[in-house]
């Protein structure tokens, strides 16, 4: 299972330059941003691109602190007129760093046997969510599921 981007998401309290209401998308070279807001939150992500892709058991388990290393590494990122990615991150709720992994298996069942969800395909979250509309992780499993019985 290969994977080349991690991600922070996370909850934040509001900024100066987010106003609810309204979605950002902020791209720099080998990282992006997608920040949405909702009644009196914002919900953000951070995506990162590795070094280099790592692979199955050599895909990594993050810590908090390498959370705290990758945020600080972007604290200067520009999000607006008034914000950096610091005034975000230390208006944080709560916030959590995870590998990207990206696969779609070709075979997805054997006999009796299938595999659903993540299980069965993994895409990049900021680009699905982008493109082709948010709850697709959640929704195809589920319409897999009642098309079953
Ligand atoms: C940052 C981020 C944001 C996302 N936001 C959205 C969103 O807004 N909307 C959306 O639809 N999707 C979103 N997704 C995608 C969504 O989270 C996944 O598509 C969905 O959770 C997949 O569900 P699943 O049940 O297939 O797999 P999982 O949620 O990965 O569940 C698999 C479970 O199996 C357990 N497990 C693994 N190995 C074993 C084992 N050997 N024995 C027993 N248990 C085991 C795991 O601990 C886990 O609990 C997001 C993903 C990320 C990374």
């Amino acid at each position: 299972v290969p994977c080349t981007y991690k991600c922070i998401f996370g909850i934040s309290h509001p900024t100066k330059g987010i106003e609810g209401g309204t979605n950002h998308i902020v791209m720099g070279k080998g990282y992006s941003y997608l920040i949405l807001t909702g009644p009196g939150k914002i919900y953000w992500f951070l995506n990162v691109k590795n070094s280099e892709p790592t692979y199955g058991k050599g895909v990594p388990s993050y810590t908090v602190e390498d959370e705290r290393r990758l945020a600080e590494q972007h604290f200067e990122d520009r999000l607006n007129e008034y914000d950096t990615f610091r005034d975000m991150y230390k208006n944080k709720i709560i916030s959590r760093l995870t590998p990207l992994h990206e696969y779609q298996w070709k075979r997805w069942y054997f006999g009796r046997v299938m595999t659903i969800g993540d299980a069965s395909h993994k895409v990049s979250y900021p680009w699905y969510l982008q493109y082709m509309s948010s709850n697709l992780g959640t929704c195809r499993p589920i319409r897999t599921l009642s098309q079953c019985h």
